[in-house]
């Protein structure tokens, strides 16, 4: 199976993406993480984009193609393979299309995760995380208090909100991804591939809902069928 996942920040895309590949067998394609390991090698391209990550910029189109042109290029190209975070604008998902067209591997679905904003914005500014440095359990004041307000179950120390976390960088972030992301779905739309999934239910659920969504229609074999594991069967 080759997947795409989209998803705002708080839909759980990332947890479903590692999810897939860990029961599927895919492999898993985070540039976050990609980005991150550059960053660690002090690679050329590491160097070029740790300081926009620091400030908290996006890295541009070029240097994220580069990137997953590279990994499918070199040996450890992947075959089946789910991604968490790429394409994230039209112009990555046109390299992408470009890229797979050349190689013939074909992307299955582009799933979708919806939520509403005010879900997101509970999800993430409801976080409060323990300031002990060696506990750092974080809790969420809406859907999974600490027995006691701001203070740790575990070890009694006060709980903080991240900034990462506040309302007003939440509320940022998701008006970026709309912008970007209505584009990006437009586009995969337009290939019929988008399977539009809920991201308001239990992990699990969420999960056999986007492996039943990513299933090719009747009569025709996955393009790429997980080696040795069989979806949940129906
Ligand atoms: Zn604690």
């Amino acid at each position: 199976m080759r997947l795409v996942l989209v998803g705002p920040p708080g839909s759980g895309k990332g947890t479903q993406a590692r999810r897939l590949a860990e029961r599927l067998g895919l492999t898993y394609i985070g540039t976050g993480d990609m980005l991150r390991e550059a960053i660690a090698q002090g690679s050329e391209r590491g160097r070029r984009v740790a300081d926009l990550i620091k400030q908290g910029l996006l890295v541009p189109d070029a240097e994220v193609n580069a990137l997953i042109a590279e990994l499918f290029q070199g040996p450890q190209r992947p075959r089946c393979f789910v991604t968490d975070g790429y394409p994230r604008t039209r112009a990555q998902a046109e390299a992408f299309d470009q890229l797979l067209a050349r190689l013939g591997l074909p992307l299955d679905a582009v799933i979708n995760l919806t939520i509403p904003d005010e879900e997101v914005v509970r999800r993430i500014a409801g976080r409060r995380c323990c300031t002990n440095s060696a506990c750092g359990i974080c809790y969420n004041i809406y859907f999974q208090p600490p027995r006691q307000p701001g203070v740790c179950d575990k070890c009694g120390s006060p709980l903080a909100q991240r900034d990462d976390d506040r309302e007003e960088t939440v509320r940022r972030r998701l008006q970026e991804f709309h912008k970007t992301t209505d584009a990006l779905l437009e586009h995969y739309r337009q290939q019929g591939l988008v399977r539009d999934v809920s991201a308001v239910d239990h992990v699990e659920t969420i999960y056999a809902n986007i492996l039943q969504a990513a299933r090719p229609p009747d009569g025709h074999q996955a393009a790429c069928p997980p080696d040795g594991h069989s979806p949940q069967a129906s």
